[in-house]
């Protein structure tokens, strides 16, 4: 199953950016920035070396990991750099279909405007480097940076989305979810549907907060991520509203919001609510791990089957952001690779 599973033509809905950087990728970063063997550079390898292995056993913690490649990010060539790492990670894995999501920065060296530009042209970049991937973007609302942020970038989308409108193509909201309130956000996403953007949103990733839960599917969106933490009224909702959930098997366990992976939420949904699920890495760089390792995770532990990878396949495609060609020639090609299996 692992040779067929990796060889297999994936889809991932649920990528950060920044959270999608190993830590080797990270020590590249810091060499690059830095140079090799100085010590500003040890310095970063020892704040990177602590995060192999890292697990949590609460979510804010979590939020800690990002600092490093925030921290080392600090110029156009290394954010460059960064995607086309992300990306050429997606496609050795067989990724066919990427969107990565990302909350737009700016800093002494660039603009909110010049991140996405330098990560628009890097998807460009890797379009012909990497032909068989198709990589679009989602630009984050971070919750912790607050409302004014969430403006400032969504007047940046709006500036750059007319001459994009096939790479930048939803938006997102993440970031500790314990900080602000979702209706806040509301006017701004009227305003993001209106630009024809559409919305994944980060949901019921912690317990306790079944009311704002509900508000969120009531205002609507196209896919949920992680939704933890999802029940009775809301999961019914969810269920009518033809909410996607995007489930991130390892983020949760280390993150600390799933036990373990026998608990995972995925089992649930997929199995006994039949609510659309797609298998997602969330940040596999961070997490060590990568698409093929979650969906092997939810073979082993829940025993999908081919037939069960191949119907998870076709939601990936159903519930992506991109247009109805593309996803007629995934669709083809995720066809032509199952049709050649035994089920
Ligand atoms: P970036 O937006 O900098 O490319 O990716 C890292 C950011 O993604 C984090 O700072 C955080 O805002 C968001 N993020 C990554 N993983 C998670 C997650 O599991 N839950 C939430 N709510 N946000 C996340």
């Amino acid at each position: 199953m692992e040779e067929f599973v990796r060889g297999m033509p994936k889809i991932e809905l649920h990528a950060h950016l920044n959270g999608s950087l190993t830590t080797n990728m990270l020590e590249e970063l810091a060499e690059t920035k830095f140079g090799l063997g100085s010590p500003e550079c040890e310095f970063y390898k020892e704040k990177i070396a602590d995060l192999r292995n890292f697990s949590s056993k609460n979510l804010s913690e979590c939020f800690k990991i990002f600092k490093i490649s925030h921290e080392l990010i600090t110029n156009l060539d290394l954010l460059k750099k960064a995607t086309l790492l992300v990306i050429q990670k997606f496609h050795l894995d067989n990724t066919v279909y990427l969107e990565i999501r990302t909350t737009p920065k700016r800093c002494k060296e660039f603009t909110k405007l010049q991140y996405l530009e330098t990560i628009i042209d890097s998807i460009k970049e890797s379009q012909s480097t990497y032909p068989e991937i198709t990589v679009k973007l989602l630009p984050s609302f971070d919750r912790a940076r607050g409302i004014l942020d969430a403006e400032e970038t969504l007047e940046v989308i709006s500036q750059l989305i007319g001459k994009f409108p096939n790479t930048i193509v939803g938006l997102d909201i993440s970031g500790d979810p314990s900080a602000g309130c979702f209706k806040d956000y509301k006017p701004l996403l009227i305003k993001a549907k209106l630009l024809g953007l559409r919305l994944a949103l980060h949901c019921a990733e912690i317990d306790g907060i079944e009311d704002e839960t509900r508000e969120m599917i009531e205002f609507g969106m196209d896919r949920m991520g992680h939704g933890t933490f999802i029940k009775d009224e809301n999961l019914d909702l969810l269920k009518k509203n033809d909410i996607c959930v995007e489930c991130c098997l390892t983020s949760n366990i280390k993150c600390g919001t799933v036990k373990n992976y026998d608990d995972h939420h995925f089992n649930e949904m997929f199995f006994q609510h039949k609510i659309p699920v797609v298998i997602c890495t969330d940040d596999c760089g961070v997490f060590d791990t990568d698409l093929s390792k979650e969906i092997l995770y939810a073979v082993d532990t829940f025993g999908l089957d081919k037939f069960d990878l191949f119907n998870l396949c076709k939601l990936g495609i159903k519930y992506s952001f991109t247009s109805d060609e593309t996803k007629a020639i995934i669709t083809n090609r995720v066809s032509a690779y199952f049709q050649n299996c035994k089920f």
